[in-house]
């Protein structure tokens, strides 16, 4: 019998308790999930209206506090999309995305969001070569968006894009603007994933002393740190984190869902999602619509999440599972698996021939291992069946 725990004190170390007491920890996180925004933005990733609503209802059900459904001003289709998905009376709130612009914003009315989460990008060489404004002209024209917004009763996050690489000085000058002229969250883009974790508390923790409205985190992930970042803009006080399924999003794409749920609530204690048992079936269906399946490696839903091949691990798995696993499969809606191979030992193969229900003889496991690691000798993967076939030789031979 595999001994199951949810979360308890053998899964997390007492490290990591002790290093949460200096830290600025939020009561509570919100997440904005913009699988359906940034996600879609992916190169050569193409959601069809049907495929945003299913996805925003799997979202919803999971409970993501805020779906980011789409950037209305895009296209036609788009409007569409994000129009139904305001329309199916979800429980998350539904924000779409606009620039800086009344004609952006427009589009975001006609699609009923419930808020806008407008953007204009605040560094200096984003400013000065793709904006051709002053920080002066950006700050005016983030007020007078906030501004129309508002009198169109429309809710308003506002981001300030490539954060970042802006001067800490003027991104507060900035969001001390935004947040007066009536924004009602405000965001720190790391728009080309270029932060540390460290680096991250600290601009955080620099945003927090003028923030008098939440402080989202928005990160990708060019250096592979989009959730670690994302982490440290929380434990620095952050209220909200934008993520997407299965890490979509431009480039190397953003922080993924089910790994910042995961470390919220297995490393912080910090829950954010209802359904956790749902992160698996809604990465497989965002895997499908968006043509990139998820590499079995990955964290929390990946094939080998819950794999054990190790005689070692598998021994150790088998008496009690927090030896090998930091949280269990079944809170994410994955499953265990032992797997057979080279590294296989026998209580492995003794777990899974008992399953079939076959009980070798001691002598008769050690025959089966010592086929079983020579055929694991080999890039073939030797299935359930094959092990099956093997012991029944081994077993019928010796009757
Ligand atoms: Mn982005």
């Amino acid at each position: 019998m595999i001994k199951d725990i949810s979360m308890s004190e053998e899964l997390v170390h007492s490290y990591i308790k002790e290093t949460a007491k200096y830290l600025r920890l939020p009561g509570n996180v919100q997440i904005l999930d913009t699988t359906l925004r940034d996600g879609e933005q992916t190169p050569g990733v193409y959601f069809s209206p049907e495929e945003k609503m299913r996805i925003a209802q799997r979202l919803d059900d999971i409970g993501v506090d805020i779906i980011e459904a789409g950037f209305p001003i895009v296209s036609s289709d788009e409007l569409t999309a994000i129009k139904m998905i305001t329309d199916a009376g979800l429980h998350a709130k539904i924000a779409g995305v606009a620039r800086a612009l009344e004609e952006d914003i427009d589009a975001a009315i006609k699609c009923k969001v419930d808020y806008v989460h407008l953007f204009i990008a605040t560094s200096n060489l984003h400013m000065k070569y793709k904006l051709k404004m002053t920080g002066d002209e950006v700050i005016k024209r983030a007020i007078a968006s906030t501004k129309y917004a508002l009198e169109n009763k429309l809710k308003v996050e506002f981001s300030a894009e490539d954060a970042t690489r802006s001067s800490p000085e003027y991104l507060k000058e900035f969001y001390s603007e935004v947040q007066n002229a009536g924004a009602s969250i405000i965001s720190v883009n790391d728009t080309v994933g270029v932060m540390t974790p460290r680096a991250m508390y600290q601009l955080i923790s620099e945003i927090k002393t003028i923030a008098k409205v939440p402080v989202s985190v928005h990160c990708h992930n060019d250096f592979g740190m989009s959730v670690a970042n994302s982490l440290a803009g929380i434990e620095a006080g952050a209220e909200q984190v934008q993520v997407t399924v299965n890490g979509l999003g431009d480039r190397a794409g953003n922080a993924r869902l089910d790994e910042v749920s995961a470390s919220l609530l297995i490393l912080y204690g910090i829950k954010t999602i209802r359904e956790f048992r749902q992160l698996v079936p809604l990465s497989e269906l965002v895997a499908e619509y968006s043509r990139m399946p998820v590499p079995p490696n990955k964290p929390i839903v990946g094939a080998n999440a819950f794999a054990h091949e190790s005689g070692i691990h598998v021994h150790g798995v088998l008496e009690h599972m927090a030896t090998y696993e930091p949280l269990t499969p079944e809170l994410v809606g994955h499953k265990r698996e032992i797997i057979i191979g080279k590294h296989t030992g026998s209580h492995g193969i003794r777990f899974i021939l008992n399953k079939m229900g076959m009980y070798p003889e001691e002598s008769q496991l050690k025959e089966i291992l010592e086929i079983i690691k020579k055929l694991g000798n080999t890039k073939e993967k030797i299935t359930d069946i094959k092990l099956k076939e093997v012991a029944e030789s081994v077993i019928t031979k010796s009757i």
